[in-house]
């Protein structure tokens, strides 16, 4: 059995190892603390697009395929542990007329996808979301929705060790040759080594330089409140002053409200500007947010590529693959991102969509 190792245990070295483990691979996660990172503070939307994806044509086709994906994986996941995953709509809702404008272009962009959407009017904003503030109107997208990342990659983790996968609880620290050395000292061989690090990926030492491009970080600060029941019916995005917010509440009364968005390099403090950020906006579109039970303020760095895109697949170092990069998406690509990365592994056909994400646009 060809062993393959994997740096990095957020959701995509996670989705990576048990598709990998399933395909008859031999896996082993190296992480000093899965799913800790941006994995675990992520909202875990999984909306119907975004302003991102309308002059995209490659991320949009990576982001319809994996949303093709979703109901699938999370079924399959489900077979092991609660994957976290729910699919009952989304409500985008405006809260002033620029923002009215957007949903019109949105309304267009999905119709022209074949995602399913219906214009709702303000009455039935309020139907359908009685706690928001009046909304002008809004879309209602009825296949899309969330999965809570915290959940899932607790799945995943099940799912890898029940196929006879691993994971170890140490930092990768530099390759050498077809080992890659641990920070207490251990040495691992590898046939396949994937560095699924997030914003770390390129600071794992040992690799000729260049082989790996920079990812940079991008900070969230993200809110969680709690309420019994849910505040909120359905998940949603509330447009307003010419920015989104998106309001993920959970079957168990949390509502995850987010997020910021701040180039500041390493910096994962959470700060009170942040906080206050986040309650404010949510305030102004959710009257009682104020009253719900403070539960958690949190911040942690998306991992963002050169060029802001995916990077999936063979870098320049044989035997060497590389899955980092998904920047706002990393949830949402999980299930293709894992798809293409088993395939790479076994030597097998590549989602097409996925082709355009090589490492190797960046030379190296
Ligand atoms: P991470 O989750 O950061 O995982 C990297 C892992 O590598 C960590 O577990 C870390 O411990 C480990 N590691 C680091 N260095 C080493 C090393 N040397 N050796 C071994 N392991 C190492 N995406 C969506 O799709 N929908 C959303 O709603 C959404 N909301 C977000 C909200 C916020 C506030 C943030 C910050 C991000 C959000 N994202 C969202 C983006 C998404 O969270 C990321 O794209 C995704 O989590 C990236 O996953 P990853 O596995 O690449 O990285």
């Amino acid at each position: 059995m060809m062993d393959i190792v994997i740096a990095g245990g957020g959701v995509i070295g996670l989705a990576t190892a048990w598709r990998a483990q399933q395909r008859g691979l031999s896996v082993t996660v190296i992480d000093p603390a899965p799913a800790s990172k941006a994995s675990h503070v992520s909202a875990g939307m999984l909306p119907p697009g975004n302003e991102q994806l309308y002059d995209q044509p490659e991320l949009l086709a990576l982001y319809l395929a994996s949303r093709d994906l979703y109901p699938s994986f999370a079924a399959e996941l489900e077979e092991f542990a609660p994957s976290g995953y729910r699919r009952d709509g989304v409500l985008d809702a405006a809260f002033d007329d620029d923002a009215l404008h957007t949903l019109d272009h949105q309304h267009a962009f999905q119709k022209s996808l074949g995602i399913a959407v219906e214009r709702v009017s303000a009455e039935e904003c309020a139907r359908l979301q009685p706690a928001f503030a009046p909304a002008l109107g809004g879309l209602l997208s009825p296949d899309d929705g969330a999965i809570d990342p915290r959940v899932m990659t607790a799945a995943l983790q099940t799912a890898l060790k029940k196929l006879g996968g691993t994971v170890v609880h140490e930092r990768v620290i530099r390759v050498d040759g077809h080992t890659v050395l641990l920070g207490d000292g251990g040495v691992v061989p590898f046939d396949r080594l994937v560095l699924a690090a997030g914003c770390w990926t390129h600071r794992i030492e040992g690799l000729p330089k260049g082989a790996i491009p920079e990812i940079r970080p991008v900070k969230g600060q993200i809110l969680r409140l709690h309420s019994d029941p849910p505040l909120l019916n359905l998940t949603a995005r509330a447009l307003s002053g010419g920015s989104s917010l998106y309001l993920v509440p959970r079957l168990d009364g949390e509502l995850v409200v987010g997020a910021t968005y701040e180039e500041r390099g390493y910096d994962e403090t959470v700060t009170a500007a942040g906080t206050n950020e986040l309650l404010t906006r949510a305030a102004a579109v959710l009257p009682g947010a104020g009253d719900l039970r403070f539960a958690e303020i949190s911040a942690s760095l998306r991992p963002g590529s050169p060029d802001d895109l995916p990077v999936i697949g063979p870098t320049a170092v044989p035997d060497v693959y590389l899955a980092s990069g998904h920047f706002r998406m990393g949830v949402q690509l999980s299930p293709v991102t894992a798809e293409a990365m088993a395939a790479h592994l076994t030597g097998t056909a590549v989602p097409d969509p996925a082709v355009p994400f090589s490492p190797l646009r960046f030379g190296g």
